[in-house]
């Protein structure tokens, strides 16, 4: 019988990034558990071994339809006939496509896709950076970016947030203590068990020490039901909610004057404009009590030390800035920002070559720069915001603090469009790497033109998703099960790191023969005479370097435990001599916005539609769609071929209120279907008393590998994505960033008939 191997190999199917041991057996997948040496294996809920993706990726690995060579495609683009091809031809045809497309378009008419996770994120930004082009894009305005950028503009450097805040409970002892000193957790637009286990495991033990927690959501979710005080607010409406929070805050002297006064800039200011949120008023537009406001404004700022804490559902809504820096100045203005318990700021890691640095963004021109589609619009994300917010960063901190693919992207709506329209220019290819656009993408429709319209379309992925259906290469990726990996928590600025070991082969001879994203970009690369940037043969070495500061390799740091979580010190500002922002405070008032040309405080903006602001549309469509939030076990548009997920959720659902449901004649477990002025798709009613008559919610990431990949089904990508009913236009984005709004466009909902 052969040896079994063991690592240790961090899983990369959801963001809890679980280290496993995976069991092998020459070159093979024998089974996974949790690794119990590493310091956060118990800090997840529900339990690492309950998960079904993890149980799942045996599965998942020798998937009959796992893609495992190059393909080309053979037929026409989405015919779905494809040609197996060997890597080196791969590369060498996509690099004299490439560079036929820079002669004649100029570099910037290539551009990327990208998505969360999956992939290296130092490696992104300098593929693109290094070719020359400033196209790269996806997500990052509704996940993740706002977040990061606006909490780094106003404190210099972002606080822990969702995904990375399982070490601020307690920053004295780090991941040894056991106790738990946050007396409250207010908990916005995130459905932690479902998406972010770390976060839900964190919040169920500050109930069971007697901490308050407090859940702001449009619907009854599962978290709402261990909360003190749940805030079930009209979606999209967030902003004025938490504006009539620090209102309350202010007006009660509810607020950390000593703090304030020292270390805040523009709290005359920020209280002023709270001013015109009072609770009667923020009650109407967020369909809540003034009682329900003021409540939580007091228990949030009495009960010390508290996080404030919010997910992806506020960054779904185009008011996402206004929304963030009002959250964001909470912590700030209650004496909870910096401080172990709250929201603590962790500063870069040391000794670990950075994001930033990797990226090498200074490869990139200011005239290329000035070229990032949709940032002479939506200018807090992209090259313009970030130039001013890491000036300030690196003169405080010495390093920039990014996770720079995300928050230097380019405006992919706007990419799409000139895709379509060669406007302002020409946009010819496209590599699509960790992402879905076909299914993730708003606006599918328009997605669809414009990928179809490239001279080249290359993605690498490990299935044929509806956007591998359309290209005209598809590179068989390699897993976080075939590659090493190392991080810091954040994925770029948190002074913590954990990395994983590579635990199989990423290719086995008449087997498989997939390649880490790393390879792909380099390989292109030095056929685009760029081989100089790109010295490391393998992610190992590069991984090499990255430690090199403290003078150890990649396999030395894995015999030391793989892991280096510091005690993160409180109250930096008051060593270091303040905030890394322009006034050296917490800028509650933000010149960032100021020099970008946009209104510094936040306010309450209507959705560009919504019941208050398209009246006449409602009358049509009357329902809030909302969409977006998570469900398990898939995650965003993965695993919709595994066999025991699809068990577990084998329909795509849209939660609607009993009794309006009832009023339209929908059962429970009717196929209904959902329009807006874009497009239709057709989902499963399921009743759910916690979501309000007036608003339902579908969820997102559904296709069908089961069904054909040729057209017109495209592994149907037009049956039930509800991005074929949701919009990108530039006009409804957010105006400081450029996020589009998932959580208020208006829809209809009625019964489809069964076929
Ligand atoms: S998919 Fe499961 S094992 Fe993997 S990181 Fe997430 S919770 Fe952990």
């Amino acid at each position: 019988m052969a040896e079994q191997k063991v690592t240790k190999t961090i899983c990369e199917f959801c963001h809890a990034r679980c280290r496993l041991l995976v069991y092998s057996e020459n070159g093979h997948l024998v089974k996974l558990e949790p690794d119990p040496s590493d310091p956060t294996v118990n800090q997840i809920w529900p339990p690492t071994k309950a998960c079904v993706r993890m149980h799942g990726t045996k599965e998942w690995m020798y998937h009959p339809d796992h893609v495992n060579y190059p393909l080309k495609r053979a037929g026409e683009k989405g015919e779905g006939k494809w040609e197996k091809i060997p890597w080196e031809q791969a590369f060498d045809e996509i690099s004299d496509k490439v560079k036929a497309i820079i002669n004649k378009y100029g570099p910037e008419a290539i551009a990327g896709t990208v998505g969360t996770q999956r992939t290296q994120e130092e490696f992104v930004g300098r593929f693109y950076a290094c070719l020359g082009t400033p196209n790269w894009g996806g997500q990052s305005e509704i996940c993740y970016s706002p977040c990061v950028t606006t909490l780094q503009a106003m404190y210099g450097w972002p606080a822990r947030h969702r995904s990375t805040v399982n070490t601020s409970l307690d920053a004295k002892e780090e991941m040894a203590s056991k106790e738990v000193i946050t007396k409250c957790m207010l908990v916005l637009g995130i459905a932690a068990n479902k998406s972010t286990l770390r976060l839900w495991k964190i919040m169920r033990d500050c109930k069971k020490a007697g901490g308050k927690l407090i859940v702001v959501d449009p619907r009854r979710i599962e978290t709402a039901e261990i909360a003190d005080l749940f805030v079930q607010l009209r979606p999209g409406t967030d902003t004025a909610f938490l504006m009539s929070m620090i209102n309350v805050i202010v007006e009660e002297g509810l607020y950390d004057k000593e703090f304030v006064e020292k270390w805040c800039y523009g709290f005359d200011k920020l209280a002023e404009r709270a001013r015109e949120y009072p609770p009667e008023r923020a009650a109407e537009i967020c369909w809540l009590t003034p009682e329900i406001i003021r409540e939580a404004a007091r228990m949030y700022a009495t009960n010390k030390p508290a996080i404030a804490m919010h997910g992806m559902g506020e960054e779904h809504i185009a008011n996402a800035i206004d929304a963030i820096q009002a959250r964001g100045a909470l912590p700030a203005i209650t004496g909870n920002l910096d401080v172990n318990g709250g929201n603590i700021i962790p500063g870069p890691a040391k000794d670990f070559i950075d994001v930033a640095e990797m990226s090498l963004f200074e490869k990139l021109s200011p005239e290329q720069r000035a070229k990032q589609l949709g940032r002479d619009r939506f200018k807090l994300i992209g090259f313009p915001g970030w130039e001013i917010i890491q000036s300030y960063t690196e003169k405080m901190w010495g390093v920039k603090c990014s996770q720079p693919r995300n928050d230097a992207s380019a405006h992919l709506p706007s990419i799409l469009r000139a895709m379509i329209t060669s406007k302002p220019y020409p946009v010819r290819a496209c590599f699509t790497v960790a992402s879905n656009p076909m299914v993730t993408q708003p606006n599918t429709k328009l997605v669809y033109k414009a990928l179809k319209s490239l001279d080249l379309y290359v993605v690498a992925d490990f299935f044929i998703t509806p956007s591998a259906a359309i290209a005209d290469y598809v590179l068989p990726a390699a897993s976080w099960l075939e590659r090493p990996f190392i991080y810091t928590l954040g994925n770029g600025f948190d002074n913590s790191i954990r990395a994983g070991e590579q635990a199989l082969p990423a290719s086995i001879p008449g087997e498989y023969d997939h390649k880490t994203d790393y390879e792909i970009f380099r390989e292109i690369s030095i056929r685009l005479g760029l081989g100089e940037y790109w010295p490391w043969k393998n992610l190992e070495e590069s991984y090499d370097y990255r430690l090199g500061p403290r003078g150890m390799t990649f396999k030395e740091f894995m015999a030391k435990g793989g892991h280096d979580f510091p005690v993160t010190e409180e109250k930096k500002h008051e060593k270091m001599g303040g905030f890394a922002t322009a006034t050296g405070k917490v800028e509650l008032y933000s010149t960032v916005l100021e020099k970008l040309g946009y209104d510094p405080l936040p306010s309450y903006v209507e959705a560009a539609e919504s019941p208050v602001s398209t009246p006449e549309l409602a009358k049509e469509y009357p329902f809030i769609l909302n969409t977006g939030g998570r469900f398990t076990p898939m995650f965003h548009s993965e695993h919709f071929q595994i066999s025991t997920a699809r068990k577990k959720h084998p329909n795509p659902l849209v939660q609607i209120n009993p009794e309006t449901a009832k009023g339209l004649g929908i059962e429970d477990g009717d196929w209904v279907w959902i329009e807006t002025k874009r497009g239709r798709c057709r989902m499963k009613c399921k009743y759910f008393e916690g979501t309000d008559s007036r608003v339902i919610h579908a969820e997102h990431g559904w296709w069908f590998p089961e069904l054909p990949g040729e057209e017109p089904w495209l592994h149907g990508v037009w049956e039930s994505n509800i991005n074929v009913c949701t919009d990108d236009d530039p006009d409804v984005c957010g105006k400081k960033h450029g996020g589009w709004p998932l959580k208020s466009g208006m829809c209809k909902v009625y019964k489809a008939k069964t076929y």
